[in-house]
């Protein structure tokens, strides 16, 4: 039972003594105060339970205080808490050991940091270092982090302020085969393709081949002979689970090398098993990276982020000093490690393919069904639905609209996400532990919500 602080008054606290954003960021219109939670639930002050299929992104992966995990951080609490730097204690090492495990050949050189900007930062200083290069490209639609660094690499107009940020940065046309101009029904590695069609013969996807011409383009017209390097999330988070068509990071990553730059994988969304088919999202486009960058879900809620690279990189760092205070702490290691063991214990990765693609292919009937549900997309537990005024048009539905039925989904119980470039892409990234009877459940509010709005409409 909740014995704490007003609602009223955390409200007048926000406002006064928070940072601001912490108001505009509240999500609903009657914001959701949350109390407790446990694996794929939340609590809120009044006891109202709500299934969270949007913890992942929130850093959630293995559910809310795991017992396993937060057992874990209890042991370490009391035992040591310090700096990363000076001193040695196993805690660090066997992390690094068991993380590098996770990775293919050559990324076997562990760094550690506290979050994702702060873990982009660094593989951004890293690409600098080692090729003597400066440019970087990313994809329209990205998300990398809110540092005035990684602002650069995030391309999302909501997400940019008026500050020097992203010296060196140019985007290049995201690989959207709904929303793009190509289409592409049979291109993307998903159980659900689009309905949009392309001029796809057997094997080949026109449509990769014209956005492929597009970095060919940008590589040609906006930056330098020579680039430091390409950054890509495997498949987009906050972009609204965009997936691009099967070859393209392969093609793009070979431009890329032939330019002199280096291929990062942003991971902190897509990796830990999320996508389902594999542990790490990279994997799923046949490409090794050359470095990797995690957060999020690396610590299922405990600040922590990471960058895996290969020692020749690495030693670019022997020319400074280079260190970060709490990065990889002896807490931070223990709770990541456990999170690792609990993935392997739990059947994380499989349970994620599992209800990942009963979700989507269930989604896809309800896309069927409905006018205004466009496109149904996704791999594992990382889906995006994208919503339009109507699938001729694919203009987009009206945020009203969009936000009416977000809040019904909510006061039926249950928590979703929103995301994309224009803000109409629903996002279910719940913790890995969910079950079909959650999919169900979810799937009939949600088919519930629309009709009300149906309705109405
Ligand atoms: N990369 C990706 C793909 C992300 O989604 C995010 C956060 N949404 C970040 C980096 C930045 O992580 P953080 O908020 O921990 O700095």
């Amino acid at each position: 039972e909740y014995k704490g602080m007003s609602k009223a008054r955390m409200i007048e606290i926000r406002k006064q003594n928070c940072n601001p954003m912490t108001m505009k960021v509240t999500y609903y219109k009657k914001p959701v105060f949350i109390h407790q939670g446990h694996m794929q639930y939340l609590w809120d002050v009044d006891g109202t339970r709500y299934l969270d299929l949007f913890a992942g992104v929130a850093t959630v992966s293995v559910g809310h205080c795991h017992p396993k995990v937060t057992a874990a951080a209890e042991k370490q609490l009391k035992k040591l808490w310090h700096t990363t730097f000076i001193y040695v204690y196993p805690a660090l090492q066997e992390y690094c050991e068991k993380l590098a495990s996770y990775l293919p050949d050559p990324l076997k050189v562990v760094f550690l940091t506290n979050s994702g900007s702060e873990a982009n930062d660094l593989a951004m200083f890293m690409a600098r270092l080692y090729t003597g290069n400066f440019d970087i490209i990313t994809l329209r639609g990205s998300y990398h982090g809110g540092s005035p660094m990684t602002m650069g690499l995030t391309s999302n107009a909501a997400y940019k302020y008026p500050v020097a940020n992203g010296l060196g940065c140019t985007n290049t046309m995201c690989p959207d085969v709904f929303r793009g101009p190509w289409g592409g029904r049979h291109c993307r590695d998903s159980p659900v393709q689009t309905t949009r069609d392309c001029s796809c013969a057997q094997g080949h996807c026109a449509a990769n081949e014209q956005y492929i011409k597009q970095l060919k383009e940008t590589l040609a017209t906006s930056v330098p002979p020579r680039i430091a390097a390409f950054f890509a999330e495997p498949l987009q988070g906050v972009g609204g689970a965009v997936q691009y068509p099967k070859n393209y990071l392969k093609e793009a990553f070979k431009l890329v090398r032939e330019r002199g730059g280096i291929c990062i994988a942003d991971e902190v969304q897509t990796g830990f098993g999320r996508t389902g088919s594999h542990f790490w999202g990279f994997q799923g486009h046949d490409v090794i990276p050359d470095v990797v960058t995690m957060a999020k879900g690396i610590g299922n809620g405990f600040p922590m982020g990471a960058v895996v690279t290969t020692p020749e990189i690495a030693a670019s760092f022997a020319k400074g000093v280079h260190f970060n205070t709490f990065g990889g702490n002896p807490v931070a290691c223990a709770v990541a490690s456990a999170v690792l063991d609990t993935i392997i214990e739990d059947g994380t990765q499989k349970n994620s393919l599992d209800v990942g693609t009963y979700l989507m292919t269930e989604l896809a009937k309800l896309r069927d069904k409905y006018e205004i549900i466009g496109d149904v997309r996704g791999k594992g537990l990382q889906i995006g639905v994208e919503m339009v005024k109507d699938k001729t048009s694919r203009d987009l539905l009206p945020p009203e609209d969009f936000a009416e039925i977000f809040e019904d989904v909510k006061d039926m119980g249950v928590l979703i996400g929103k995301g994309g470039v224009y803000g109409q892409i629903f996002r279910i990234k719940p913790p890995m532990c969910i079950t079909k009877e959650d999919a169900d459940f979810f799937l009939a509010v949600f088919n519930k919500s629309i009709h009300n709005y149906m309705e109405k409409r």
